[in-house]
């Protein structure tokens, strides 16, 4: 087997693994010893593994958990013939969650949301909300005013400008009030499945540990990363990053010895096995 165009997808229970090069084969190879009850491997060959495919750009044998959302988007077909029912969908809602999501847990944002949602369906649903209401209803998600500010401003511009619909271009959606790069990237690559790098807390860290970028400044960031990466690569990569950083390469005490990224890291802080 060719470790070179080798990788394998594991499933452990809930949990998905990707690897690939010699470790992938070494897996393959180990497939009838495996205990088939709680860890199945679910595909081998070459393309099961693109979503590792930005850090085999260096040659080494990596492996990664991978979250339901990038194994979707590994598997999601090139092109883009049809439009998707997320693609619809997105063009008549606003993107709210991505504002409210600053300063504030994954978790929270899906409490709130999964209210906000029912009562506001379209952007004109939004920009005809009252202020003082809107803001008790997303207030546990923090900075409160400032991200119904953002939202309501964000859903009048929308009605004005695009006719309540999202637009398609990065330009049109950083001129929208509270949409930044990383917001407007997020929208690009997630919901109209185009190329792009969204640098949230966890990109920025764990971009700079493995050494592929160097700033204070998350757009240069974004810059550095979209020169050394392939284009094809961009949105993978930001799900590849952002499920690293949250589970292994954490902000605080990250889980180097654990890490599959270990032996391509050069960052001097590592940590080291416990004695
Ligand atoms: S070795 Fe440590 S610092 Fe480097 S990528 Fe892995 S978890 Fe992050």
């Amino acid at each position: 087997m060719d470790a070179a165009h080798t990788a394998v997808h594991i499933e452990e229970g809930r949990r998905h693994w990707y690897f690939e090069g010699r470790l992938a084969v070494l897996l393959a190879g180990l497939r009838r010893a495996l205990p088939p009850r709680r860890v199945r491997i679910l595909e081998i060959g070459c393309g099961t593994g693109t979503v590792l495919a930005a850090l085999g750009e260096f040659g080494q044998t990596v492996g990664m958990e991978v979250s339901p959302e990038m194994l979707a988007a590994a598997r999601a077909p090139a092109g883009r013939a049809k439009r998707s029912r997320c693609e619809a969908a997105t063009e008549r809602r606003p993107p709210v969650a991505t504002i409210l999501a600053a300063q504030c847990t994954d978790e929270r944002v899906n409490i709130v949301t999964k209210t906000l949602f029912k009562k506001y369906r379209s952007a004109q649903d939004y920009a005809a909300a009252d202020p003082a209401v809107f803001e008790q209803e997303i207030r546990s998600t923090g900075f409160y005013r400032a991200k119904t500010r953002s939202v309501l401003g964000m859903a009048r511009a929308l009605v004005e400008r695009h006719g309540g619909q999202v637009p398609r271009t990065r330009e049109e959606l950083v001129a929208l009030p509270g949409v930044g790069l990383k917001t407007a990237n997020v929208i690009l690559g997630n919901a109209f499945g185009d190329q792009a790098i969204a640098v949230d807390t966890h990109v920025f860290r764990v971009s700079q540990r493995l050494g592929l970028a160097k700033s204070d400044d998350p757009d240069e960031i974004h810059d550095q990363l979209c020169a050394v990466l392939s284009r094809p690569k961009w949105t993978q990569t930001t799900h590849l990053f952002t499920t690293h950083g949250r589970r292994t390469c954490r902000a605080r005490s990250p889980a180097c010895p654990h890490c599959a990224a270990r032996a391509l890291c050069p960052w001097p802080g590592k940590t080291k096995p416990r004695s």
